[in-house]
């Protein structure tokens, strides 16, 4: 009946005043409900918290309930239950609380859970409805803390039962009683409040805390690293997301054991974290920003398999940021930079970051208004035959004029639009003006640029279906193009989109083809019908034979998988011999044709 119970001798003194100035407590027991033989980790935690108390392991509620009518007679009343959520389903631990709060009303509850998850906590207090008898301690736990906090609990019980023992007890001794648990759970929730449950570094809260707490009291000038790492996304994604969280583990172990003597780290966020350090030379920080960088990049082994990412770091000084709040700004700003510049580096805040922000802002402004004012028109770049020059689609490529700006590449706002989310009404805009005027075409297809976000949107193949029936334009007249990142941020999402649109007779074209990290054998596996050749390859392939072997091998090798190849910005006629050598079956780019208006595009397609 009852599993496996471990019971220290019956008659033990009752005391365990460890702490100076804690009153002495009846005879209790506290039992931990757990199927794991025992009692695994908050057993051995009990023990060490209650050294002279009966502690049992019952493997179910039922078990513990019955323990529970014995030790009363025993007079060592049932002060406490434990239990373990941790890898176990919500609902069996519901039934097992529901079961021993009806039998013991009187008895503390304790309930271990994973810190990140308010469920768990919400979903208990449903149950019991009786939240002053229960407490959670958030995992992973913090030994020191969690002991004081079982302490205190066990003495709040003693306290309210009044037993025979508390009863002895002087007002005194009750009220510094009733403030050493307070304080113990205070610590607990400061604790939990600053730091971060997965690694217990500080969190974001934790670490702006220190830093205006060092910006307040040191003589030093502090410097700020916001480390994020790149593409981690991935590692969640197609690992899962304890092999993420392990690999977050791992490398924030690694960038503590670079950090400089006086260095705080922090996490700050999924795969963010801050450093502060303080009086580091020009030399010494850049040491340690390739330091962090390296420690970041090395390879790891993690869910059997190894993993490499890279980080990206953002610096500011203290001397170019008045407080805590300017320093953390300067430094994502910083960091948004490293990233914009290819990632894998560091950047230290500067005017010219400052001005690049403070530009992108008042882009982001304007775009906001040039939606609504009609700001916006299309422009069209043919897509040739390579032998020929016979005309087969246009890339649709958007053109924004703006009264405070002047005209803006797409390049620099289409980015921008992407981060705001404006680019998801922007995008429909595009895709219907796209139809709407490929409709006058006779024959060419329209290619229609698709971002990252745009294809993440919930159905967003139903969507273009729709808009080229509102159009009246046939799906096999429409080419969506899109790069890799759109496709591998949402592996599944973008496997069933793309069926759908090929299913539908819609043509998908990978972008930028060469710029990304994916294996051409690794994309085959999604339904693509040709892959843009990025302009930095078609712009060498004519003086450099490596980009020309590159051309030539992709192109052979698109053709075995049965896509097509498109080389873009191609601008005079050598590339286009060379590029036809190698194997491209279409081409674009100025030497065929700038992008132009739709009224154009008429005129051009009348004179054929
Ligand atoms: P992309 O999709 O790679 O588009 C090709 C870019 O190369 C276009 O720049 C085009 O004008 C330019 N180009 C074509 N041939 C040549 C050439 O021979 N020489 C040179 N130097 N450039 C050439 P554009 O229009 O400035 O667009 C830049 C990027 O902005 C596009 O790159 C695309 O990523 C984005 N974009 C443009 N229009 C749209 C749009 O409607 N939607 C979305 N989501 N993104 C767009
Ligand atoms: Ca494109
Ligand atoms: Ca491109």
């Amino acid at each position: 009946m009852i599993a496996q119970t471990r019971t220290d001798d019956e008659a033990a003194t009752p005391a365990f005043g460890l702490r100076a100035g804690r009153a002495p407590s009846p005879a209790i027991t506290a039992l931990v409900v757990s199927g794991e033989a025992g009692g695994g980790e908050i057993a051995g935690l009990l023990r060490e918290a209650l050294p002279h108390q009966n502690v049992a392991v019952c493997a179910t509620a039922a078990d513990a309930v019955v323990r529970a009518e014995l030790a009363g007679p025993h007079g060592r009343p049932v002060a406490l239950f434990m239990f373990d959520l941790r890898g176990r389903m919500m609902r069996d631990v519901a039934d097992e609380l529901r079961t021993v709060s009806k039998a013991c009303p009187q008895a503390e509850l304790v309930v271990v859970a994973e810190a990140r998850s308010q469920q768990p906590l919400a979903a208990c207090l449903q149950v019991v409805r009786r939240p002053d008898k229960m407490s959670f301690l958030p995992a992973p736990m913090h030994r020191p803390d969690a002991i004081e906090a079982l302490k205190a609990i066990v003495e709040r019980y003693c306290a309210l039962n009044n037993t025979a023992a508390a009863r002895d007890q002087n007002t005194i001794a009750g009220l510094e009683r009733e403030l050493t648990e307070l304080q113990a759970r205070l610590e607990i929730a400061i604790h939990a409040a600053r730091h971060d449950g997965l690694t217990g570094l500080l969190n974001r809260t934790g670490f702006i805390d220190e830093l205006s707490a060092r910006i307040a009291r040191s003589r030093q000038p502090q410097t700020v690293l916001l480390i994020d790492l790149d593409r981690f996304k991935l590692v969640n994604d197609t690992l899962g997301h304890d092999a993420g969280d392990d690999l977050v583990r791992k490398i924030s172990t690694a960038m503590a054991g670079v950090l400089p003597s006086g260095g705080v780290l922090a996490r700050l966020g999924g795969d963010e974290f801050g450093i502060v350090v303080e009086g580091l030379s020009d030399r010494g920080l850049v040491e340690f920003c390739t330091m962090v960088l390296k420690v970041c990049h090395q390879s790891r082994r993690v869910a059997g398999h190894e993993v490499q990412v890279s980080a990206s770091i953002g610096v500011a000084h203290q001397d170019t940021s008045s407080n805590e709040m300017a320093l953390m700004r300067h430094a994502d700003l910083a960091l948004y930079a490293a990233k914009r510049a290819g990632r894998n580096r560091y950047r230290t805040f500067d005017t010219a970051i400052d001005k690049a922000a403070k530009h992108r802002s008042s882009i982001e402004a304007g775009l906001e208004r040039a939606l609504r004012a009609d700001q916006f028109k299309m422009a069209y770049q043919p897509i040739v035959t390579a032998e020929t020059g016979e005309i087969l689609g246009f890339e649709a490529l958007i053109r924004w004029n703006s009264p405070e700006h002047g005209a803006i590449s797409p390049a620099e706002f289409v980015p921008i639009a992407e981060e705001t989310g404006l680019i998801l009404d922007l995008g429909d805009w595009i895709t219907r003006q796209a139809f709407k005027d490929c409709r006058r075409w006779n024959g060419p297809y329209v290619s229609v640029n698709l971002s990252a976000r745009q294809f993440l949107r919930h159905n967003v193949a139903d969507r273009i279906l729709q808009y080229a029936e509102d159009a009246d334009v046939s799906p096999s007249r429409i080419q969506i193009e899109l790069t890799e990142t759109a496709i591998i941020d949402d592996v599944e999402r973008a496997d069933r989109n793309l069926r759908i649109l090929r299913d539908a007779g819609v043509r998908v074209a990978l972008d930028d083809f060469g710029t990304g990290y994916s294996s051409l054998v690794y994309l085959n596996r999604f339904a693509i019908d040709c892959i843009k050749i990025d302009k930095s390859f078609v712009d060498t392939v004519a003086t450099d034979r490596q980009s020309a072997m590159i051309v030539a091998s992709v192109s052979r090798l698109a053709a075995s998988l049965g896509m097509g190849v498109v080389a873009e910005g191609v601008e005079n006629e050598v590339q286009q011999k060379v590029l036809i050598a190698a194997g491209c079956g279409a081409l674009q780019g100025y030497h065929f044709g700038r992008p132009m208006s739709a009224k154009d595009v008429l005129e051009t397609l009348a004179k054929r």
